[in-house]
């Protein structure tokens, strides 16, 4: 099998699934009780809490751990209060876990405001003439998940707060983190999805600057600081900082690998003439490009006879035609026939030539 749907989940690492009955043994009690065993289990917690703020260079009290970065993104935005300023500010290429819950904020008097954006991201003069004090919320996603384009978060982020200190910033900063350098410094809430990165699937973690100001959307025990109540999957918790760690070096120790696999595709696409969707700004582990003749869930069959796994895009997208593309200005044709190929260090070079192999093939012969 090729896998190459990294950003729709990471398979767990190997040494995590070794470890998961070992964890399970020591770890799998609730870390809310007084016995020695609760005790070490909460230290452990603990500890996992103060690594991942360690290496995000923030406090651990602002570290809530949640079962996905989609439950991150609506405790942000339905836990806000919209009595002062009620606008949201973001684009239509944001990931559906951040229109979706920014949407359904306006239960609570909120109101979405879709700022115009570039193909290789936004730009802060597109962001100011929003700005004023109805603003309560701008969110910026660090990676688009269906073209790698990344935005200059942290410049926005700075531009934005040197306007309007009042006005508070969310980061979806799932296809970057661990991945890409990233400084939240001007950020008051990010969120972070643990399967993206290899661990087990029902962890996450939201960075919160100021958690206080949030209605938690869960309530119960407390947990979490009162944000997200419920016993704590502690070991889910720990897969999550292992594979950061192991994410974080990895991707650190290949930079120049992915950048010849991306450089492949990109040749490749050139010489068949096919549409490169991906702007140059991308990451390269993201790489997303259309056939313009072969309809992408026929290419992806296709692909799939032979053990080679890709998406047209986002996971969440149904029927296939991205609606990223769509808001990017591209053309039905182009958005109909897209693919997005996505890399991990692991990814060999013969594997992009096999995918290679079979997109020609593909083109050759399956093109009405
Ligand atoms: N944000 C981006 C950019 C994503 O790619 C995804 C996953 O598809 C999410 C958010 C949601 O992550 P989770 O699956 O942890 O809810």
């Amino acid at each position: 099998m090729i896998y190459l749907d990294y950003a729709a989940t990471t398979p767990v690492y190997n040494e995590i699934s070794k470890k998961i009955p070992d964890l399970l043994d020591k770890y799998n009690f609730n870390p809310s009780a007084l016995y020695s065993a609760g005790v070490k289990t909460r230290e452990v917690l603990g500890n996992a809490r103060r690594q991942l703020a360690f290496y995000l260079n923030v406090s651990p009290e602002n570290i809530i751990f949640t079962s996905s970065a989609t439950e991150a993104a609506n405790m942000v935005f339905k836990g806000l209060n919209y009595k002062t300023a009620n606008q949201i500010l973001l684009s239509n290429l944001e990931h559906k876990s951040v229109i979706e819950s920014a949407e359904s904020a306006s239960e609570l008097g909120a109101e979405t405001v879709y700022i115009k954006h570039h193909r290789d991201g936004m730009e802060f003069e597109d962001i100011s003439p929003f700005i004023d004090e109805n603003v309560r919320i701008c969110s910026i996603m660090l990676v688009n998940n269906e073209t790698g384009a990344v935005n200059q978060l942290e410049k926005l982020a700075y531009e934005i707060k040197s306007y309007s200190k009042d006005i508070l910033v969310f980061a979806d900063i799932v296809q970057g983190f661990g991945k890409i350098p990233v400084n939240l410094e001007n950020i008051d809430f990010a969120s972070i999805s643990g399967h993206k990165l290899g661990s087990l699937k029902g962890v996450g973690c939201l960075y919160a600057k100021k958690p206080e100001i949030l209605k938690p959307l869960i309530v119960g025990g407390g947990q979490e600081f009162g944000l997200r109540s419920g016993t704590e999957n502690v070991v889910a918790v720990l897969t999550l900082i292992q594979a950061l760690k192991t994410t974080a070096k990895l991707y650190e120790e290949n930079r120049e690998h992915l950048k010849k696999l991306k450089k492949k595709m990109v040749d490749f696409c050139n010489k068949m003439r096919f549409h490169i969707n991906s702007p140059e700004n991308s990451v390269d582990y993201i790489f997303n490009f259309s056939t313009g003749m072969l309809p992408s869930e026929v290419l992806i069959n296709h692909l799939s006879s032979k053990e080679i796994y890709v998406s047209a895009a986002s996971a969440c997208t149904k029927g296939g035609v991205s609606r990223v593309l769509k808001n990017m200005g591209y053309s039905d044709g182009i958005a109909a026939t897209a693919l997005r190929i996505s890399l991990h260090p692991d990814v060999k070079e013969e594997d992009i030539d096999k995918l290679i192999h079979e997109i020609e093939w593909a083109s050759e012969n399956l093109v009405l």
